[in-house]
């Protein structure tokens, strides 16, 4: 078994390998291998895995990629993501993928796949709605509808026919990697000294960009790593993170954020990896019914799911309950327009809870956070000082 050091290690090389190496090499390895990229947030890559693919994200340059191309397309007041998305792609660095899918999450990326139909980037170029209907007999069908339309795609591409055998193959490896990041969560939980955030980061997101199985591998490994007492406990607040599910803070501001005196204790970095809770059902001949009815019932909270009737404030007040958290940090990145525009619904709801919240706005190309690394740090203090009192502090 590895290190722990070296698993992190391999992680961090691979999170951020903006040319996607792995994908490559595994397509270079066996004729009829097909690389789909997939953007922000969450897709289910259990259906590419099905068809003989793999499916990687595309979660933008960070503060590691200089955009020049990029700025051509877009107007100064939006998010940054679609602009480092934009320039790896013109520079090359998926040169390898046979197409790109763009789940609904906002117009920005809607635009953003209306640029890469306009310059015929890929063999196919799909915007994938989610439902927003949570009657299965409506979304639930309409989203099945949507998925089928990608495993045609696929099927041009390499002829490969999707069983419900399969699709239940994958999807059980998917159910296997949930568990194991869960797993990681439940013991940060109560010992989140033994895994640093910043690792866990680096450790999910580089399932993103390597097939399930060798992901998988790694997890089983880290898992085993953090079951035993390791690290040494420090006086830190825990706090929860949302609103930073679609473009990336810095890494250093995710590490700022524990060493200014918090641990985070759950968080929407990758979201789209933990989408889903619990597992989806491997037993049924019907296996998109089952990843469609998953996404219907288990899925996590987002701002980019219309959910009217299972309010997103009450499920993130039970994850800070449940965490044992002390706060939440709101982290939205700069004109992030639905972590935004639910940012008061949660400060309102949580004023009237009692629950204590800062905010701030980032960029994911900004690796000056200094002041936000004070306020985090003055946010701890508050807690650890006046423990009963309520403290809300925004920095919009
Ligand atoms: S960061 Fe926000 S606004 Fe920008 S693409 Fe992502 S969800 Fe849309």
């Amino acid at each position: 078994m590895k290190s722990l050091e070296q698993i992190v290690n391999e992680c961090k090389e691979l999170a951020f390998d903006l040319h996607f190496t792995r994908a490559k090499e595994w397509k270079a390895e066996q004729e009829g291998r097909v690389v789909v990229g997939y953007m922000p947030i969450y897709f289910p890559r259990e259906i590419i895995h099905a068809a003989n693919g793999l499916a990687v994200g595309i979660m933008g340059g960070g503060d590691r990629k200089q955009i020049i191309k990029g700025d051509a397309y877009y107007q100064s007041y939006i998010c940054h993501i679609p602009r480092s998305i934009l320039e790896l792609v013109l520079d090359g660095h998926t040169e390898h993928f046979d197409g790109y899918i763009f789940p609904s999450i906002c117009d920005v990326i809607r635009n953003l796949s209306g640029i890469f139909k306009q310059q015929k980037i890929g063999k196919f170029v799909k915007y994938m709605d989610f439902p927003q209907n949570f009657l299965p007999e409506i979304g639930g069908v309409f989203y099945q509808q949507e998925m089928e339309h990608v495993l045609r795609y696929i099927k041009e591409i390499n002829g490969v026919e999707v069983t419900p055998e399969r699709l239940n193959h994958s999807i059980g490896l998917y159910n296997r990697n949930r568990q194991m990041i869960e797993f990681i969560y439940d013991i940060r939980q109560d010992f989140p000294w033994r895994l640093s955030i910043e690792d866990v980061y680096h450790i999910i997101r580089a399932g993103m960009v390597i097939p399930v199985e060798e992901h998988n591998a790694l997890l089983e490994q880290v898992c085993a790593h953090i079951a035993k007492p390791i690290g040494v406990p420090q006086d830190k607040i825990k706090i929860v993170v949302s609103g930073a599910f679609c473009e990336q803070p810095a890494v250093g501001l995710i590490r700022a954020i524990e060493q200014a005196g918090c641990y985070v204790v759950d968080d929407d970095y990758m979201l789209g990896s933990r989408m889903i809770e619990g597992d989806i059902d491997t037993t049924t001949d019907r296996p998109l019914e089952a990843i469609s009815t998953a996404y219907i019932n288990q899925s996590r909270y987002s701002s980019c799911i219309y959910d009217v009737s299972n309010p997103k404030e009450f499920r993130l007040a039970k994850i800070v309950k449940d965490r044992g958290a002390d706060g939440v940090i709101f982290a939205s990145a700069s004109f992030c327009d639905p972590s935004l525009l639910d940012a008061p619904i949660f400060q309102n709801a949580f004023n009237k809870m009692g629950i204590r919240y800062i905010a701030f706005q980032y960029s994911e190309n900004i690796n000056q956070f200094k002041v936000i690394k004070e306020q985090v740090g003055t946010f701890s203090d508050s807690i650890k000082l006046w423990e009963d009192e309520p403290v809300v502090t925004i920095n919009a």
